[in-house]
C-alpha cells in the first residue's frame, strides 16, 4: 500500500505484511517501526519549526 514518503513528494510503498516501507525516488528503505518513529520525529522537529514563529 502506498504511505506518504517522510524525506520526498514521493509515495512510498508499505509491504503488505507491514514489515517494511520503501521508496524508490529517494531511496527510503526501513521497517515499518522505524518508520512511524521517523515520522513522529519529523513531525516534533516540524512543530517545534513552527513555534519559533509564534509571537
Ligand atoms: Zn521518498
Amino acid at each position: 500500500m502506498k504511505i506518504k514518503c517522510p524525506d520526498c513528494p514521493g509515495p512510498a510503498e508499505l509491504s503488505d505484511d507491514f514489515n517494511s516501507v520503501k521508496c524508490s525516488k529517494c531511496s527510503l528503505d526501513m521497517t515499518y517501526g522505524e518508520y512511524v518513529r521517523y515520522i513522529a520525529y519529523k513531525d516534533a522537529k516540524y512543530r517545534d519549526i513552527l513555534s519559533d514563529y509564534k509571537p
